[in-house]
């Protein structure tokens, strides 16, 4: 199979056709040209339009091949169109908007991102991090166009923070089909409302179980607006929540009990917090000592393990 074909079979390529595939200092460069046999379509409204004049070839950077990368050339041809009037930039197929990578690039890169962490995906695939941002934006646009929303029942709704925690993402994910969903800037009310505004009402009502972190604006928001879901919380803020309960009995105690206890309880925090399966067999023997002694504690604990085992019990897949 000629290089050509593989150009082919990855870009979607109608009204234009691969000239010639050449090595380059920076790997492949597969030159494009126009299918006479199709008029140019206007960039503005989509339509058949009358060829102007021709641009400067431009670079778009494709998928790479065996981890070379390989770039398609195109120079793109103005036209006038009678359907918006003016002077437009040609419809390119294989490129959304004015990006300088292939929409198959794109949906590489947010394919990835769904595996790795955003920053992992840059350096594999040497871009910036805002590319691949922009990538899956993309991806969720094409997921909401193109997705049918009838059967999601269980939606995990995620924060990301970008720049170090100066802009928030809320990422809306259908559990059932682990596709993201939607995504929207910002963690306040108003962006989750956002979200089920699009969702829509109907919809809304068929949601049996909703997944998020306990941040109190999007429980408000979850409770009006999807009155009938089971409310779920995240692993980690559970286990957040707790480990500061179980840190704060302890402290009670050590409060309440005096200097001899303090003594005991010194140092023990990871026995306490520690899964007992993980205990060697001398934090064992302290630990069943120090249960005689304090009740309290090992209550807090038990409630512990029982939230843990009722999220691996519950969680998606
Ligand atoms: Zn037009």
């Amino acid at each position: 199979m000629l290089v050509e074909s593989l150009v082919k079979e990855t870009v979607e390529l109608q009204g234009f056709r691969v000239l010639t595939v050449t090595k380059a200092d920076d790997g492949l460069e597969a030159e494009l040209a126009p299918d006479r046999r199709y008029a140019p379509r206007c960039g503005g409204c989509g339509r058949c339009s009358r060829y102007r004049d021709t641009r400067t070839a431009r670079r778009f950077r494709h998928v790479p091949l065996w981890w070379i990368d390989v770039h398609l050339i195109y120079a793109p041809r103005r036209v006038i169109c009678e359907h918006c009037g003016g002077i437009h930039v040609e419809a390119l197929p294989w490129v959304s908007g004015k990006r300088q990578f292939t929409r198959a690039l794109m949906v590489t890169l947010a394919t990835w991102a769904r595996v790795l962490t955003w920053q992992q995906v840059a350096a594999l695939f040497h871009c910036s991090w805002s590319t691949v941002a922009a990538a899956v934006d993309e991806a969720a646009a094409y997921g909401l166009a193109h997705h049918d929303l009838s059967g999601v029942t269980h939606i995990g709704i995620d924060e990301i923070s970008r720049k170090r925690g100066h802009v928030y993402v809320t990422n809306v994910y259908d559990l059932k089909s682990r596709r993201l969903l939607w995504s929207g800037e910002g963690r306040a009310k108003e962006t989750l409302e956002g979200f089920f505004d699009w969702l829509g009402k109907e919809r809304a009502e068929q949601l049996e179980g909703v997944c998020c972190d306990m941040w109190q604006p999007y429980i408000d928001v979850i409770k009006a607006r999807a009155s009938k879901a089971v409310l779920v919380f995240d692993k980690f803020h559970i286990v957040q929540h707790l480990t500061q309960a179980v840190d704060q009995v302890r402290r009670d105690e050590i409060r309440e009990k005096g200097k001899d206890h303090k003594e005991l309880m010194a140092k023990t925090r990871y026995l306490w917090l520690k899964n007992p399966w993980n205990l060697t067999d001398q934090q064992q023997t302290r630990l069943s000592e120090l249960e005689h002694l304090n009740l309290k504690i090992n209550r807090a604990c038990l409630l512990k393990d029982t939230f843990r085992e009722f999220w691996e019990y519950t969680r998606p897949g």
